[in-house]
Parts: structure tokens; C-alpha cells; sequence
């Protein structure tokens, strides 16, 4: 992990581009993601498909790949009847297989982030796109201190550069993240938050409030939003901006659309548009761009082109 502030200013600097969405690569790739905790269980029956999505993401030109536990938590083992104690191992297991992936391109500079889904994500019912918990502010410290303090005691070499707390559907959540990471002075983190339109997030809170909140917090280098739909990403970005100083990421879906009703993915995406709409986000002020759901590396490809 990036220890110190000097250190933690100059992370990000030259970085511009994230990688794309997980999920619909290694579907892609023939691996198997049924089941409510698809990542996780690609990490341990085939970590080599995970390394080859790190790769592509890579190839098309991503500086950052996010590690493929978004879904990885001892509660949201325990929920579905694992041992929450593997939850630990699958944890530190992502960051290796990202470390291995980046260490195949000796001559760029690629950043590894931990992906930190929100709780919601953990109880596998789409809590996490409107917020509202049945839990108490500290079971949501509870929940996010036991990754952090996974990652934080990692061996060397095999720590993340920063902590990627992403889909933060409320102001709530980010503030018990805060809290949690209140022992760990030296991490690095960046806070993105699902919105559920061109002002509020997910929960309803002003985007602008909930940028400033995570800017006062001494391990956060950039703020941003993902999981929302790539039409509202431009009066996002001003949002940000009116909230933080902080560098700006942002990394919608592919702007598809989400059938709840019939649980699928409805429309197609062009990636030529991601692109001409990444050109747009970039003179917004948005400083990294990446993907989310349903965004592959050909979305990524274009983001690199637009920089
Ligand atoms: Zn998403």
C-alpha cells in the first residue's frame, strides 16, 4: 500500500485510464457465474481466467485493474454457507492475481485496486442500489473494517496501491467506511458512489455532499461515481467538483439497461459512442475513466484513444 502523503499524491499522477467490467469478460471467457457469488468463485476453481481479463484490460490500455472481489466479504460468504474465514483468502488471492498480471508488462506502470463492493452487495438482493439497510452504522463499520484490515496486513508485495470502495449507495455508507478506516492512516483509497440520477445518489443524498464528506478523509485520492448510467455522468462530474478538489473517476455501464423484472440486460452498447462520450467526461473534468457492468475491453480500447 502507498505509504505517506507524498506518496499518495503522486499515485495518480499520468493515470488516466481503468479497466472495464468483470463480470461479462469471464462469462466471455467461458467461466462460470451463476450463483450469488460469481466472482468469488472464479477466484478459486479458475484464477487463470482472472489473470487472462487482467490482461485484456491491460492490452486495450488500462493503467488500473480493479481485483475481482468485488463480492468478497466474510459476511457474504457466511450468507450463501461458506466458511467466512475463506472470505480472507479469496481477498488477498485477488490482489496476487492482479499483481500477476501487471508484473507481465515490466515496462508500464499499471496500479492495483482492491475492489470493495458496498454491503448491500454482500446480501446478494440489490440493496445496494437503493441503500436501505435493516443494519446499524456499526455492523456497516464492522462489515468494512475486516477487509481493510485483510489488505492492510497482507504481506509485502502482495498489498493493493489503494483500496477501491465503489457502489456506495448512500452518504451513510461512505461515513461508516470512513470510520472504519480511521486506524489506517497509511492506506490509499478512492471513494465511488452509484447515483440514481443527474444530482443524487443511489440513497438520495446530493452527490456534492458526499464528495465532500469522503474528501475530508485522509486516505481518500479521488472521488467518483460507477454502476450509473453513462447519460448522467456529465451533471455528475459537476457535482463531484462542487463537492471535493479531489481527482475525479468515473466509470458507468455500458448503457444497456437493466430488466429487473426479467433479469437481463436489454439494448446494446456502442463502444465508438463510449468513447465520444469519454472524450466529453475528460474536457468535464472527469481525470480517469473506466467501465462498469457490461463494459469490455473494446469500451476501454476507445477510453485510451480518448485521452
Ligand atoms: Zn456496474
Amino acid at each position: 500500500m502507498a505509504k505517506g502523503i507524498l506518496n499518495r499524491e503522486s499515485l495518480l499522477s499520468g493515470v488516466h485510464v481503468l479497466d472495464g467490467g468483470l463480470a461479462s469478460e469471464l462469462e466471455y471467457l467461458g467461466a462460470d457465474i451463476r450463483g450469488p457469488l460469481w466472482s468469488a468463485r472464479v477466484l478459486e476453481e479458475a484464477p487463470e481466467k482472472i489473470v487472462a481479463v487482467h490482461r485484456a484490460y491491460i492490452d486495450a490500455g488500462a493503467d488500473i485493474i480493479e481485483t475481482a472481489s468485488y463480492q468478497v466479504s466474510r459476511m457474504g460468504y457466511a450468507e450463501v454457507g461458506l466458511d467466512p474465514a475463506r472470505a480472507d483468502g479469496a481477498l488477498r488471492n485477488s490482489v496476487a492475481l492482479a499483481r500477476e498480471a501487471a508484473a507481465l508488462y515490466p515496462d508500464r506502470r499499471i496500479l492495483v485496486a482492491a475492489s470493495l463492493g458496498p454491503y448491500g452487495a454482500a446480501l446478494h438482493n440489490g440493496a445496494e442500489y437503493h441503500g436501505n439497510y435493516s443494519c446499524t452504522f456499526a455492523d456497516l463499520i464492522e462489515f468494512h473494517r475486516q477487509r481493510i484490515d485483510v489488505l492492510a496486513s497482507a504481506p509485502p508485495g502482495l498489498t493493493p496501491d489503494l483500496l477501491a470502495f465503489e457502489t456506495i449507495p448512500s452518504l451513510a455508507e461512505a461515513e461508516a467506511v470512513g470510520q472504519a478506516l480511521g486506524s489506517h492512516p497509511e492506506l490509499t483509497a478512492w471513494f465511488s458512489f452509484t447515483c440514481r440520477d443527474e444530482q443524487h445518489v443511489a440513497h438520495g443524498e446530493r452527490l456534492r455532499q458526499c464528495a465532500a464528506a469522503v474528501a475530508s478523509f485522509p486516505q481518500t485520492v479521488a472521488v467518483g461515481i460507477n454502476c450509473t448510467q453513462p447519460s448522467l455522468v456529465r451533471s455528475l462530474i459537476a457535482e463531484l467538483r462542487e463537492g471535493s478538489d479531489r481527482t475525479i473517476l468515473v466509470y458507468p455501464n455500458s448503457g444497456e439497461g437493466w430488466d429487473a423484472e426479467h433479469r437481463r440486460w436489454t439494448g446494446t452498447s456502442d463502444t465508438r459512442a463510449y468513447g465520444e462520450e469519454a472524450r466529453e467526461w475528460f474536457e468535464a473534468g472527469a481525470q480517469i475513466i473506466g467501465g462498469c457492468c457490461r463494459t469490455r475491453p473494446a469500451h476501454i480500447r476507445e477510453v485510451r484513444t480518448a485521452v
